[in-house]
């Protein structure tokens, strides 16, 4: 207590039903694009995470970004030092880098919790689902890979979805670029706070993420990449943008789009939805063909993106988007006395066979009761075991929704329900 709380998640059912609900519609998209799912650990040693995170980062921005690893307390034993994973990306491309023959292309895709530190020690945990398309350098597989984010927001509902496009050119674009913005930088050295000049100086495409009133953001009046490209980087880029626009998503040109984790080379990506009059970037992405060299000792080519989808849930459930599935059909089962527990299990069973949900009371009460809990639990029929009606062979089933009641033949039992089913979910 009195601590800051930490953000981790625990989901109750009256969530987990949504969750599920989301992640069955990007599954869905996933699959009829042939990707397939890989689950990676939750724990991941925290060497490689660290050689992976810096490959592409020196100094003090490689220190930043491995700040922000939840790593756990050190172990006693020779055990490695250990981190809760903060992505993805680099286990998918190790594991890619150990099974990838020349020519052939993966298609991958992972989700679930991920783990950071934030600049104020707050620990938290978020939701994300990854994609990496691994093998291919073309633009078409660049544009398979944004075409898919897009589709995968819009299959939640979020159709308004748009995309920020910027490039962030190649080795041959870069160092004149680079060269310009730290001459830039150089002028301008009194409108930073210290961390974020060097961390611009470092790697001119970081986001720093810097909400200090010191720092003024003038970047915008600095060179821009996107003037700097040479004519390959330029006539893929007007590409991507060309074949975005013909399939009717839209997008924006962002000279400022800048990642946390700078292995980007050429076209980087943001999906970006207008809440409440205010920009949320709900995932991003870009092309990374230099990374798998660095860290896994082989040359693929790869494109991938990332989803936030704690930030699509509240955008989902700010738009009224779940619903629960009305068209549930569910039996309450109860008895009136003990002697009839063996009854009550074998009809449950029975009816779990064909499939219909049914719950058992497990307390022996009085009926008006009985029927409270189970329109509580939202059931459409009840089946009431009594021992007078048993020795006369029925059983009373009541239905809930029409509000009548009947004697049904004991053993007309399990037809009657299914009967009854077909009547009230046509309905
Ligand atoms: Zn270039
Ligand atoms: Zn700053």
């Amino acid at each position: 207590m009195g601590k800051e709380p930490m953000r981790f998640h625990e989901f109750m059912p009256d969530q987990v039903w949504k969750w599920k609900m989301l992640e069955e519609r990007l599954e869905k998209v996933l699959a009829l694009h042939d990707y397939q799912e890989i689950r990676l650990s939750v724990l991941q040693e925290t060497k490689v995470l660290q050689d992976g995170i810096t490959a592409l980062m020196q100094g003090v921005e490689a220190d930043t970004a491995m700040q922000s690893v939840l790593s756990l307390s050190l172990p006693n034993d020779q055990l490695s030092l250990l981190s809760l994973r903060p992505e993805g990306t680099i286990s998918v491309l190790h594991h890619t880098a150990s099974i990838i023959n020349p020519g052939e292309i993966h298609r991958f895709y992972y989700s679930g919790p991920m783990f950071r530190k934030l600049p104020n020690n707050q620990q938290m945990e978020f939701y994300q689902l990854g994609v990496e398309l691994l093998g291919s350098q073309s633009i078409l597989s660049e544009n398979e890979v944004i075409s898919l984010g897009v589709k995968i927001c819009q299959e939640l509902g979020v159709k308004d979805v748009r995309l920020d496009l910027n490039s962030y050119g190649c080795t041959k674009c870069q160092p004149k670029f680079f060269e310009d913005l730290r001459l830039f930088l150089d002028g301008q050295k009194d409108n930073y706070c210290p961390n974020c000049y060097q961390e611009l100086y470092a790697n001119p495409f970081c986001d720093t993420g810097c909400q200090s009133p010191d720092c003024q953001h003038t970047l915008s009046q600095g060179p821009q990449i996107l003037d700097y490209l040479c004519p390959s980087c330029r006539t893929d880029f007007s590409k991507v943008k060309k074949i975005q626009a013909n399939l009717g998503n839209k997008y924006k040109v962002n000279p400022h789009l800048y990642k946390n984790f700078a292995y980007y080379n050429e076209t980087v990506f943001d999906f970006v939805v207008n809440q409440q009059g205010s920009d949320i970037v709900v995932g991003g992405g870009g092309r990374y063909d230099n990374l798998a060299a660095k860290i896994a000792g082989a040359s693929i080519p790869a494109v991938g993106f990332y989803l936030n989808l704690d930030i699509l849930f509240e955008i989902m459930e700010t738009r009224g988007f779940f619903h629960p599935n009305r068209q549930d059909f569910m039996v309450y089962l109860c008895s009136e006395s003990e002697n009839l527990e063996m009854m009550t299990l074998q009809i449950a069973q029975e009816l779990h066979s064909k499939s219909i949900k049914t719950i058992i009371s497990p307390e022996i009460n009085e009926t008006a009761m009985q029927i409270k809990q189970a329109i509580n639990k939202g059931c459409s029929l009840m089946l009431i075991i009594r021992d007078d009606n048993i020795r006369e062979g029925k059983i009373l089933m009541r239905n809930l929704v029409k509000e009548h009641q009947d004697y049904i033949p004991l053993q007309e039992t399990i037809p009657a329900v299914i009967l009854a089913q077909k009547a009230l979910v046509t309905h």
